[in-house]
């Protein structure tokens, strides 16, 4: 369960309505259960439920099962689509690693608004199934030129480009596992909205010195299978995918 206080050994959080009612009618504990908390700062701990009734629970923090680690460094820029889409791309996207959301409005974008508290939502369940130990931080919506005009230089920016002459993408990869400090390095993967980048949104960024434009093979993908093929690449070339899977999937508590 994700929770925004700070969690410590004998330290006792309360949960109001959708928490408790979460706890209760979806996930059916009961006073006395055990479950696995993390805030995004201090680990995982155990917790246990105090007190349970209709509308609140206080759950009695216990003992830390695992220490906070720095999850990959990797945003994900897209152009807003539908709402469906949008909403499986942030679970997904989740569950592949980012560590943000970055909303991006492009010229051929004909999504207008983003409800930023409902993808934090999806974000927050995708992150508690996942066993992730953070949730990744959702912005708000800023045009490419604003996203690049603040661009942190050291951060690599993985542009996936349905037309022009673009690297395959584990090529362009594999040519960064090779240098060990750009391993290390953050990290952005970017799309386009359904219509695609304007031509000259593509040569305008294919030209930045932080940009790898990278093709996904020789089918155009819709924008939300673009970024999840783009990420799950990243993560088995240059991030944590090289890691094995967690032994054992739900540990004792
Ligand atoms: N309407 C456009 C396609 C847009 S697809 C057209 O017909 O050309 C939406 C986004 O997904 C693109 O902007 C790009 O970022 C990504 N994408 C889709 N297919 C891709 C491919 N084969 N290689 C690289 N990127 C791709």
């Amino acid at each position: 369960l994700f929770v925004d206080e700070t969690l410590a050994a004998g330290t006792t959080i309360g949960l109001a309505d959708d928490r408790a009612h979460y706890l209760r009618n979806v996930l059916r504990l009961q006073m006395g259960a055990a479950l696995r908390l993390f805030n995004g700062r201090h680990g995982e701990w155990r917790g246990r439920i105090a007190r349970l009734s209709k509308g609140a629970a206080d759950i009695a923090i216990e003992v830390a099962l695992r220490e906070q680690t720095a999850g990959c460094d990797l945003w994900l820029a897209f152009a807003p689509i539908k709402r469906a889409r949008i909403d499986t791309l942030v679970e997904k996207a989740t569950e592949l690693g980012i560590s943000a959301l970055r909303p991006v409005m492009t010229q051929y974008t004909a999504v207008e608004r983003i409800n930023g508290e409902r993808l934090r939502a999806i974000a927050i369940a995708a992150a508690e199934q996942s066993e992730r130990l953070s949730v990744p931080e959702v912005h708000g919506a800023v045009t490419l030129e604003k996203l690049l005009a603040d661009w942190p230089g050291n951060r690599h920016l993985l542009l996936c480009a349905e037309a022009g002459s673009a690297k395959p993408i584990a090529e362009a990869l594999m040519s960064h596992s090779s240098k060990d400090l750009d391993a290390r390095a953050p990290w952005a993967v970017m799309i386009g909205p359904e219509g695609g980048f304007a031509p000259g949104e593509l040569d305008g960024l294919a030209k930045l010195p932080f940009v790898s434009a990278v093709g996904l093979g020789p089918r155009i993908l819709r924008a939300d299978t673009a970024a999840l093929a783009a990420l799950a690449c990243w993560q088995a070339i240059l991030g944590d995918g090289r890691s094995r899977p967690p032994r054992c999937a739900s540990p004792q508590l």
